[in-house]
């Protein structure tokens, strides 16, 4: 009897044991368990980075499609900004090249001169226009220019040689206005340079040029003739040059004539028909080269 009470006491209190041991079990599990997910959870994480881009990439492929802004949502490329290639565009330009120099600018004043009614006028200031003007002219036949100065800035007369030393030009035409002691002295003249050290031909080809011009300025009622000095701009150029006074700014009437737009453009057209006369006549084709 007294076995039988202790037994069940020992079942009982077996029973009562049994009880938090199975509760401890059940935490442990659960607690591995807990483990488990967050090291799964952690390396699924880490596995799964890889594949990020790839989504990344379809998304952004969408957005390009479907987004004209290549911009939009996307993060900028530091490293795609240095590869731009202006080389580019200047290559696939084969128009023929003219470089035309608007005489001085910036603090280089050039002539200057007095209207009237005591406005000054300054050489730089006509030129640039008067060169603008021929540009257009050049364009519309379909020729590409070159300005050795855009605006009212400064350029040295060995860099405006250089200019057109570094291009393709067929020709440099630098736009000048011409003074005198005489205020009676007028008309257009076209300077070629003898003593080129670079070749006699050269020379003669830029004598050819400087008739064409004066002869195209003639024919369109300009005063015109062809003159022989040392200009820095000629003598240190390597391709055909000239150099047009298109008139003086110390005669009364020309200097009127110098500032009107519509006589500014029959000129300039003169002398771009000048050149291409010379272009067409008297230059060697590339095949005859
Ligand atoms: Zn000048």
């Amino acid at each position: 009897m007294e076995d039988d009470v202790i037994r069940r006491e020992r079942k009982y209190s077996q029973s009562r044991n049994k009880v938090p041991g199975t509760v401890l079990l059940l935490v442990i599990v659960v607690a591995l368990c807990l483990c488990g997910f967050f090291i799964m959870s952690g390396l699924g994480a880490e596995d799964e980075k890889p594949a990020d881009p790839v989504t990344v990439d379809v998304n952004m492929e969408n957005i390009s499609k479907a987004d004209p802004d290549p911009n939009a949502g996307e993060d900028p490329n530091p490293v795609k900004e240095p590869d731009p290639e202006p080389v580019k565009e200047p290559e696939e330009d084969t128009r023929p090249v003219i470089v035309i120099d608007p005489g001085h600018g910036g603090t280089q004043p050039g002539n200057v001169a007095y209207l009237a009614d005591g406005s000054e006028i300054l050489e730089k200031n006509i030129t640039l226009p008067m060169s603008y003007k021929l540009k257009a002219d050049f364009e519309e036949a379909g020729y590409r220019v070159i300005l050795c100065r855009d605006g009212d800035v400064n350029a040295s007369l060995g860099e405006r040689a250089e200019i057109s030393n570094q291009s393709d030009a067929l020709v440099f035409v630098s736009i000048h206005c011409n003074s005198y002691t005489d205020p009676d002295v007028y008309g257009l003249r076209v300077y070629y340079e003898t003593d080129k050290e670079i070749s006699k031909e050269l020379s003669k080809t830029s004598l050819k040029l400087a008739q064409r011009v004066s002869s195209a300025t003639a024919s369109a009622g300009i005063k015109s003739r062809v003159n022989v000095d040392d200009f820095q701009v000629l003598r240190e150029n390597k391709k055909p040059s000239i150099l047009v006074e298109t008139g003086f700014m110390t005669n009364p009437e020309e200097l009127l004539r110098l500032l009107d737009d519509e006589y500014q453009a029959k000129m300039m057209k003169a002398i771009c028909d000048g050149v291409l006369s010379y272009i067409k006549n008297d230059m060697p084709k590339p095949a005859e080269q």
